[in-house]
């Protein structure tokens, strides 16, 4: 290309030519026209110099805002010594420490780069421990975008690829079954109980915007108990946000094995799977194989022990779950002063807005439907979901709640 060419495109135009749909994940297909040049607490800047307000930061790790100095001076300050050694380091011994430390109810730690990878290393210690093949999953939760998690519900009952590429018997291990429903789960184990290896659910599943249903958790934990497979928590969303370290304590019920990753490190990619020791047996030996050449490389585990050292007291998350409950009731209000009755549901770190005397589905497309508004207004959320960070402020809440009233504005003028 020309340096003509490069001038006279814009940076998407540019993108375009090198990389489908211009960005280098699906998840980011929506927005992907606006191209950004860096993120600085809540905000980020785009290549007009425009400035946004940022609730997806990064779709869940950013907690501590954009660029959080004591991460990257912890970060800069590890690589000096090498990025990838290849072998055990003090650095990440002091990480897996520190990690347990904040999941109080696990014993052992491996840590991975990406949710979807812990995932699976979630799933292979469930298989190893149980020596069963199958796994329950739920309709609408995502575990990574790997085939054997990657499904959707056939009119059978059955599940089938998500997207095409995937293998035709993606889901042939798998019983994916609505969420939060009791007798579903009942009905699976009454007929495959003795072939369930594990049930992996989200504890909230936050960017479907559904909380468990009371008892619906602690269903989960004694069915698994009495049937003799192990439950595993996807807290890659939840863990590190809703509380420093594990979600657990918040819902109430402990699981065997759960994974982590976005919070965890602020925003370096890193992952970790946490249990209990016994369903590790077998990884000391290779009997059970968990690999990676990048796990546990430097400035991962430089990042989730410098996370967990800013975080690890509760004050970060005490100071955010009163920004973000201040800003859940400052939209509720500002809805009702237009007439409107929404409500925020969920946590002040993690919440979605439900719209008050329609169905679920007109709610959730309402919602949908104002965050494109919401995004048109230079105010960033991910599937309607608000994630606030450390880093927002009075001057957020203010933008915050002047562009929310524009944008509710036009949306009920549309329908
Ligand atoms: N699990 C949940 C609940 C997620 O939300 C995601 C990603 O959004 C994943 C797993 C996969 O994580 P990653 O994108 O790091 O592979």
């Amino acid at each position: 290309m020309s340096a003509t060419d490069q001038t006279t495109r814009t940076w998407h135009e540019r993108a375009l030519l090198t990389t489908p749909a211009g960005v280098h994940s699906n998840a980011r297909l929506i927005g992907r026209e606006t191209v950004f040049t860096h993120g600085t607490g809540p905000w980020l800047f785009d290549t007009a110099g425009e400035r946004h307000l940022d609730y997806m930061i990064g779709r869940g790790p950013a907690f501590l805002g954009h660029a959080p100095q004591q991460i990257l001076d912890a970060v800069m300050q590890a690589c000096s010594a090498g990025l990838t050694l290849g072998g055990s380091t003090t650095l990440e011994i002091e990480a897996a420490e520190l990690a347990l430390s904040v999941i109080p109810w696990a014993d052992r730690i491996r840590f991975n780069s990406s949710g979807t990878e812990a995932v699976q290393s979630a799933l292979r210690l469930a298989r190893a421990a149980t020596g069963r093949p199958m796994i329950v999953q739920f309709i609408g939760q995502y575990h990574g975008w790997i085939d054997n998690v990657s499904l959707v519900p056939t009119v059978d009952g059955g599940a089938a690829p998500a997207t095409g590429g995937q293998s035709p018997t993606s889901g042939q291990h798998t019983l994916l079954l609505p969420w939060n429903d009791i007798a579903a789960v009942d009905a699976a184990f009454a007929e495959h109980g003795s072939n369930i290896a594990a049930v992996i659910t989200e504890p909230v599943s936050i960017f479907e915007s559904v909380a468990p249903l009371p008892g619906y958790l602690a269903h989960l934990r004694s069915i698994t108990n009495t049937h003799g497979s192990v439950l595993i928590f996807d807290e890659v969303v939840t863990g590190f946000r809703l509380a420093p370290g594990t979600a657990a304590a918040i819902v109430g019920v402990e699981p065997d094995i759960a994974v982590y990753a976005k919070a965890m490190g602020s925003g370096w990619p890193v992952a970790a799977v946490a249990g209990r020791e016994v369903f590790f047996d077998g990884v000391d030996t290779d009997r059970v194989r968990l690999s990676g050449t990048y796990n546990a490389n430097t400035a991962a585990v430089a990042a989730v022990r410098a996370t967990v050292m800013a975080t690890a007291d509760g004050e970060l998350h005490r100071s955010t779950n009163r920004w973000g409950t201040g800003l859940m009731r400052a939209l509720e209000s500002a809805a009702a002063a237009q007439g409107v009755h929404v409500r925020c549901e969920g946590y002040p770190t993690a919440f979605w807005l439900t719209f008050e005397g329609v169905d679920s589905p007109t709610s959730h497309h309402l919602a949908e439907t104002l965050g494109t508004l919401l995004r048109e207004e230079r105010v960033i959320q991910y599937h309607h979901t608000w994630l606030p960070t450390t880093t927002h402020d009075d001057e957020a809440l203010e933008v915050t709640i002047a562009a929310f009233g524009r944008a509710l504005k036009r949306l009920t003028a549309a329908v």
